[in-house]
């Protein structure tokens, strides 16, 4: 049977205009919105990334304050920065666009920000409270393939979910929403034996590697759910970390690369910046 396609573009659509109207409640208690956007060097691919967070926000009707620094910008500006807009009770969320030029201390950056504007949850604070399964903003990647699962009707309660990669950003975050969702869940790394076993016995396999194409059909247990975080540039442009043409056939739904977990990670930072700002005028 043809497997499910995953089209994270109809659901980061829905997803933002469910934030568009909680943006217009808030406006009509005199509430607006504000999200400050930090990006400092010029990366071309953070300056993309930038660009569009900000038309994100002109479209949900969030203000963005957007931030342009040198690479050079020193190490004590930059938190100085961070601290200026903590006290600002007209911005809610705050984005330091990482990776930081060399030189940056971005986990002192990241631990600087009050961490109710943390919108991208990467404060110690946001991961503490999501291991303790306290409210918190979550990191918009995996909180995103989660709304995808609810969007697709996918319930993680008692089965066997595997996440390959560790990060901070993606993988470990992942692994505990998923684990807060019932299901029984398994991290792997580049230090585990015998990867592909361990994927066949998932039912929901999450692949957050950064490696081209690297799992095939022979990592995937048949009728799988598989959701593709990677984007990788090759020569045959973007791809993911799964090899669509062959998991596709064996799996019972799956997310292309681009167009399933990309357009969430953006969609979840305006639900997380909504969120914020709901919350500070409680
Ligand atoms: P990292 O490089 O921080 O982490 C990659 C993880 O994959 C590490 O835990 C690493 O293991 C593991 N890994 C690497 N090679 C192998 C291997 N051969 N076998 C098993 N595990 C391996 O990447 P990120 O988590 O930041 O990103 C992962 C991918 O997701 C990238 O392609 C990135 O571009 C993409 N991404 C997509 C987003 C989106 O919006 N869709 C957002 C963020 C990232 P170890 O810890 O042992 O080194």
């Amino acid at each position: 049977m043809a497997p499910v396609i995953i089209d994270g573009k109809k659901v980061a659509a829905h997803v933002k205009e469910r934030a568009a109207e909680r943006v217009a409640a808030l406006k009509a208690r005199g509430v607006e919105p504000g999200l400050a956007v930090i990006l400092v060097g010029d990366d071309p691919a953070s300056r993309a990334y930038v660009d569009m967070k900000e038309r994100d926000c002109a479209q949900v009707g969030i203000r963005s304050i957007d931030v342009r620094l040198p690479a050079d910008t020193p190490q004590a500006e930059l938190e100085a920065l961070v601290d200026g807009f903590n006290a600002d009770p007209a911005v809610h969320g705050i984005l330091v666009q990482l990776p930081l030029p060399d030189g940056l201390d971005a986990e002192a950056v990241i631990a600087r920000i009050a961490p109710e504007k943390d919108v991208d949850g990467f404060h110690p604070v946001s991961i503490g409270r999501l291991v303790r399964g306290l409210p918190a903003l979550h990191a918009c990647t995996p909180a995103g393939v989660m709304e995808l699962l609810r969007a697709y009707g996918i319930d993680p309660r008692g089965k066997r979910a595997v996440v390959v990669g560790r990060s901070v950003i993606v993988g470990k975050p992942m692994a505990l929403l998923l684990l807060q969702a019932d299901a029984t869940v398994t991290v792997c790394h580049s230090k585990t034996a015998d990867l592909r076993a361990v994927c066949r016995e998932a039912d929901i396999l999450v692949a957050a590697i950064g490696r081209a194409r690297m799992i095939d059909a022979s990592y995937v247990k048949p009728g799988a759910v598989v959701i593709d975080v990677g984007i990788n540039r090759t020569d045959a442009g973007l791809v993911g970390d799964v090899d669509f043409e062959s998991v596709a056939p064996i799996a019972s739904a799956i997310t292309p690369v681009p167009g399933g977990v990309g357009p969430m990670t953006r969609a979840m930072l305006m639900e997380n910046t909504v969120a914020a700002s709901e919350e500070a005028s409680r």
